[in-house]
Parts: C-alpha cells; sequence; structure tokens
C-alpha cells in the first residue's frame, strides 16, 4: 500500500506493509552509490543487518549508532554524525537513511536537511509513534533550553514503513503511537475513532489492523500538512491533546512518561474542557475507559496546577503568555480557542480532582 504526499518542493510516497525493510532501494527512485544509515543502539541490535544487506555490492553503506533516548536529539550527535557523514565521503548525491523511532528520524532528517546544505533522505519508521513524526518534513534537535529549538522543514524522498518491525515495541511505546492515532481519530473521523476505541492494543494484536490504523493515521495528517505545510491554522489542529501534553511531559520528566501517554492525558483534558466551553457531549468516558483498559497512566503523583499552567504557557504555540489550546465542537471538527488563566486553573482543577 502506497500514499502520495505533496509537498511544495516535492511529492514522496509512504509504503506500509510487511517486510519492507528487506528492499529498502526498490522504493526509491534513484540509485545512491553512498549510503550512511543512522540508528539507535535498540534498534540496531534489531533491523540495522536486514538494511545493510537490502542494498547491493554496487553500494558502498556506512552506518552510525546514537545510544537510544531522546536526549541523543543533541548538538553533539550532531555534530559527530556530520562528522561521520565527511569521513564517509557523502556527497551532494549520497543518501541518509533515518533507521528508527521519531527520535532517530528528526535527529538524522536534520543531519540530511543540512549535510552540504541538503542532501537525499529516506525515513524508514520503527514505532508506532513514527506514523506521526515520519509525515510532514519536519526535522530537528534540541538545545538545553527547549525540545525541538534547532529545526527546519525538510521532507524526506520516501517513508518506507515495515509493520513486522513494529512487534518488538515495549508495551509503553505501543501506547505512546496509539495516542497519536487516537488523536488523528478525533480530529478528523469519528467512525475511525470508534473503531480504534474497539481494539484492545496490548493483546491479541492483529498486523492487519494496525496497518489499517497507521495507514489511515498518516492520510489523516497528510491532508493537514497538505493543507497547510509550513503551520498556519489547520496544522495546528494537530496539537489537540499537547499543549497539556508537553507540560505533564516536561514537569515529569522525559523518562518517567512516553510522549504519547502525556497525550493521551492531554486529550482527556482537551475533551473534558470543550463539553464546558460549548456546551457539547464528547466521548470522555469512551476514551477514559480505553485508555485505563490499556494500562495508560492515569493517575499521577500531584502536579501542581500552577506550575503547569506556567509550564502551558512556555508553549511554543502560545501567544502573548495566553494558552491556546485546541478544543473540539465535534470528532473531526476542531477549533483553538485562547483559554484565561483563572478558567484555566479551574479546569485543570477539576480534572485532576475527577482522575483520582
Ligand atoms: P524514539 O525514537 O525514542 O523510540 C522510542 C523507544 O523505542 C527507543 O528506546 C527506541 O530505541 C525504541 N525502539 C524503536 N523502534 C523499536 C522497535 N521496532 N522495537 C523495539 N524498540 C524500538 O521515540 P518515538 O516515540 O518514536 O519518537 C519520539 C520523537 O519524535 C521525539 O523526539 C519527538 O520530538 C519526535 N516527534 C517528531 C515529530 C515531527 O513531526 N517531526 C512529531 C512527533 C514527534
Ligand atoms: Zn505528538
Amino acid at each position: 500500500s502506497s500514499l502520495e504526499i505533496k509537498t511544495s518542493t516535492n511529492i514522496y510516497h509512504v509504503y506500509v506493509d510487511v517486510k519492507l525493510r528487506h528492499k529498502l532501494p526498490s522504493f526509491l527512485e534513484k540509485e545512491y552509490s553512498n549510503v550512511l544509515i543512522i540508528t539507535d543502539s535498540h534498534v540496531e541490535k534489531l533491523f540495522l543487518d536486514d538494511v545493510i544487506h537490502s542494498f547491493g555490492t554496487t553500494t558502498k553503506v556506512s552506518y552510525a549508532v546514537v545510544p537510544a533516548g531522546e536526549s541523543s536529539k543533541s548538538i553533539e550527535n550532531y555534530f559527530n554524525l556530520m562528522t561521520s557523514a565527511i569521513e564517509n565521503g557523502l556527497d551532494r548525491h549520497s543518501l541518509i537513511v533515518a533507521l528508527g523511532g521519531g527520535m532517530v528520524g528528526d535527529l538524522a532528517g536534520f543531519v540530511a536537511a543540512t549535510y552540504m546544505r541538503g542532501i537525499d533522505y529516506v525515513q524508514v519508521p520503527t514505532t508506532i509513534l513514527a506514523h506521526d513524526s515520519s509525515v510532514g518534513g519536519k526535522v530537528a534537535i534540541n538545545h538545553p533550553e527547549g525540545k525541538n529549538l534547532i529545526g527546519n522543514f525538510y521532507p524526506p524522498q520516501a517513508v518506507v514503513y515495515d509493520v513486522e518491525t513494529l512487534n518488538s515495541l515495549p508495551e509503553k511505546e505501543v501506547r505512546s503511537g496509539y495516542a497519536e492515532i487516537v488523536k488523528h481519530g478525533l480530529i478528523s473521523d469519528e467512525a475511525f475513532f470508534n473503531q480504534v476505541m474497539e481494539q484492545n492494543i496490548l493483546s491479541t494484536f492483529n498486523p492487519q489492523i494496525l496497518k489499517k490504523h497507521l495507514i489511515k493515521g498518516i492520510s489523516v495528517k497528510a491532508n493537514i500538512v497538505e493543507t497547510d505545510e509550513k503551520e498556519g491554522n489547520i496544522r495546528k489542529y494537530l496539537n489537540l491533546g499537547h499543549t497539556l501534553g508537553h507540560a505533564l511531559e516536561a514537569e515529569l520528566g522525559y523518562g518517567k512518561i512516553t510522549h504519547g501517554e502525556a497525550v493521551a492525558l492531554g486529550m482527556l483534558f482537551a475533551l473534558q474542557v470543550s463539553e464546558k466551553v460549548y456546551g457539547v457531549t464528547l466521548p470522555y468516558d469512551t476514551l477514559y475507559n480505553w485508555l485505563s483498559k490499556n494500562n495508560y497512566p492515569l493517575h499521577l503523583s500531584r502536579v501542581d496546577k500552577y506550575v503547569l499552567l506556567n509550564r502551558m504557557k512556555k508553549d511554543k504555540k502560545s501567544r502573548d503568555l495566553k494558552v491556546q489550546m485546541v478544543l473540539l465542537k465535534a470528532i473531526g471538527q476542531s477549533t483553538i480557542e485562547q483559554l484565561d488563566d483563572e478558567q484555566l486553573i479551574q479546569f485543570l482543577e477539576n480534572f485532576f480532582r475527577e482522575l483520582v
């Protein structure tokens, strides 16, 4: 199966199926004589050999491995990867392969975006979350002062998504990625959202269903980034659940809660706030039960609501120190609302009181 993504500068395809990692070059429109694979220390052990061997003998293939974990999206690793690219003789016609989750995708993509003013790269996602991060062309590294502060928009030549690689994901990474699938459902399509809510994502896992959910999630994201490549209003809808999500992630520490687990709580909050602000009924209970059944962390050690409010104000999406949140008037009908501090404190208070 393949989806087509149009950007202002190119068109690329997203291939989603099993065993694709064994035939990576067949999805590329050009032949490359020099390839650098960038991956992390977990994915290296699982899939690096498969990807190396997918290239023929006429291609020079080298690789660089960074430690697994968010802290690898650093300026130090960026510089070391530049050195690897130079030492391995990559030129403007070479290819970088980003083999891994969103961390590797963002880091390797940013290396590709800036090495010799930009060379080709291909995304080979290996996490569920990366259905989101590998599409849309955002690449970045972190600064000690904040996530993704150094980056660019730089689309890949292709996204080659081998769903077989997802079998080895730890449960919390399954939860993390599925939260973004749920998000794609909430902002676009009630029937799809309901389908996901019927699925237990931890047991009885059916690869065909997963593939269907990933393709739908990718197409929702693709439609939005095609309409709004550089983040005007519509692309902001992708931020559903992320205002509180980012605040929780930062406050609890990146090792404690995964991105998607934090976003899941943020979406629950957004549903509750939407119900109050618009007087509508939304599937808060359905989502709560689904999260609970799939062991999402719902009961957090006490978080101070004023601290959270301050974190939410620092969100890149907030203007003039007023918090902007993505809300829903209905499933598939997103809006952006600016909220007063006092109002938000009340909503947060109420949210955490009802959770425990
Ligand atoms: P990740 O890449 O750190 O992967 C999570 C963990 O899973 C890591 O320990 C990794 O080694 C391991 N892993 C990866 N594939 C595996 C596999 N197949 N089997 C077993 N373990 C595996 O994190 P992520 O959740 O994939 O991505 C998060 C990153 O994505 C963040 O840096 C975030 O900023 C970025 N992101 C970017 C965008 C974008 O638009 N560019 C969007 C969302 C998130
Ligand atoms: Zn996210």
